[in-house]
């Protein structure tokens, strides 16, 4: 039998959200895994506070739990069993003890929990056309991004001599108590801003524009997302870059359509390139090829161009492109062709006539597929 999340952090069902936040922060405090280094007991009580304050704290979670109990989390994403680890619940505690800053915060305690700060991440997309997803690319795109401003200076932070944190001793009746909290003046990340030149902003950075090169891989599909790590917005201090987010666009192609990694082509041909055959160029990603068709060909034929489709992004094979024969039939005739159609109607020889082994548009479907 689970505890009742009420229970767990000590409040009444009818709790404020203040209440609430206070409350947890109250049991976060005192069981916090570096005031009760090895007790296990101190930790499961610390990662019971916050699966609690985790559900409570978010009203429709909240409603669910109120309506359900923990049946409402059961079987599906939180509380079936293993709840909340230690990442998730030092990350809840930017909203808790505050933060901000330049928005590197790790949590309170010391215990190696302090992480570098990390500028924020830019999104950009890029569109490509077929051929370019067939063959690879590199393009180079201008992107504006922070970086840190020529000049900017930063030191270790006074306040908390660059740890990012601060440690308050208090005495209460249980004895002295230690408590560790993300220092105010630099946010957590240990350093302040030492020099700003006139062009930096409040965390001494400024906005450039870049060329950046990324190396696209053949095999892209729309609305894939590449990273670019480090071509992201620059971070104060000693702090780390963030990320190119790179979004793929597809272009459509005028003769080709893609299904997965195979392509689609269109063949149209006449009355009469049908029964004489013919010889046609057509568009693949990778240049015109000439195709032959036989005489006597059906309309709804398939042909196939093996490898002629995109290659598999993990670089195993490629797909096919496959050319669909329709044969134009003309809308209108003079008089000689409406004559002459005329006379071949009659003819034995212009008769379906589907051979037994030829395929179905249906067969042809299913093994298209298989
Ligand atoms: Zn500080």
């Amino acid at each position: 039998m689970k505890e009742d999340f009420y229970e767990i952090l000590g409040i009444s069902k009818n709790a404020t959200d203040a209440e609430i936040k206070k409350a947890y922060r109250k049991k976060a405090i005192e069981y916090h895994p570096d005031k009760n280094p090895g007790d296990a007991t101190a930790e499961e009580k610390f990662k019971k506070a916050a699966e609690a304050y985790e559900i409570l704290s978010d009203p429709d979670k909240k409603a669910r739990y109120d309506q359900y109990g923990h049946q409402a989390f059961e079987g599906g994403g939180f509380g079936g069993g293993g709840g909340m680890n230690m990442d998730d619940i030092f990350s809840q505690f930017g909203d808790i003890f505050g933060g901000g800053g330049f928005g590197g915060f790790g949590g309170f305690g010391g215990g190696g929990r302090q992480r570098r700060v990390k500028g924020s991440n830019l999104r950009i997309r890029v569109k490509l056309t077929l051929e370019e997803i067939a063959n690879g690319v590199d393009k180079k795109i201008k992107v504006k991004r922070k970086i840190q401003a020529p000049g900017t200076t930063y030191k270790t932070c006074g306040t908390c001599n660059g740890t990012g944190q601060v440690t308050r001793v208090t005495n209460t009746i249980l004895g002295r108590m230690q408590t560790s909290s993300a220092c105010s003046t630099c946010g957590g990340a240990g350093q302040v801003m030492d020099y700003r030149p006139s062009d930096a902003d409040g965390q001494g950075l400024k906005v450039t524009e870049e060329t950046v090169s990324i190396s696209i891989p053949a095999g892209v599909e729309d609305g894939m997302q590449l990273k670019v790590s480090g071509k992201g917005n620059e971070a104060p201090g000693d702090g780390i870059a963030g990320d190119l987010l790179v979004a793929i666009e597809e272009q459509e192609h005028p003769e080709l359509q893609r299904e997965g990694n195979n392509l689609h082509y269109d063949l149209y041909i006449s009355f009469s390139e049908a029964a004489l055959g013919a010889s046609r160029e057509i568009d693949t990603v990778s240049g015109k090829v000439r195709i032959k068709i036989e005489e006597g060909v059906q309309s709804g034929k398939i042909l196939r161009l093996r490898g002629k489709g995109i290659p598999s992004l993990n670089g195993y094979g490629k797909g096919d492109l496959l050319v669909h024969v329709n044969v134009w039939t003309p809308k209108t005739l003079n008089k000689e062709q409406r004559e002459f159609f005329e006379k071949m109607s009659k003819d034995d020889h212009f008769r379906p006539n589907p051979e037994s082994g030829e395929k179905s548009f249906f067969e042809k479907v299913k093994d298209m597929f298989s």
